[in-house]
């Protein structure tokens, strides 16, 4: 068998966005994501608004205001 040809796998620890830490495998000792399976929709079941202007608002104006 060769050797050297495989990258360290360590244990790394992942910061999430949202605040939440957890470990996984990983060829890297840190990272950082944008979301993980504590606040994915598809995990928690709820939408994640991302209101940027205040979009979301002028929408929601729009839909009581009729
Ligand atoms: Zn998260």
């Amino acid at each position: 068998m060769k050797e050297g040809i495989h990258p360290n796998y360590v244990k790394a620890s992942v910061r999430c966005a949202c605040g939440e830490t957890f470990e996984t495998g990983s060829v890297k000792e840190s990272m950082t994501v944008d979301i993980c399976s504590k606040c994915h929709p598809f995990y928690t079941g709820k939408q994640k608004l991302v209101d940027t202007g205040g979009r979301v608002d002028k929408f929601k104006k729009r839909m009581g205001q009729k």
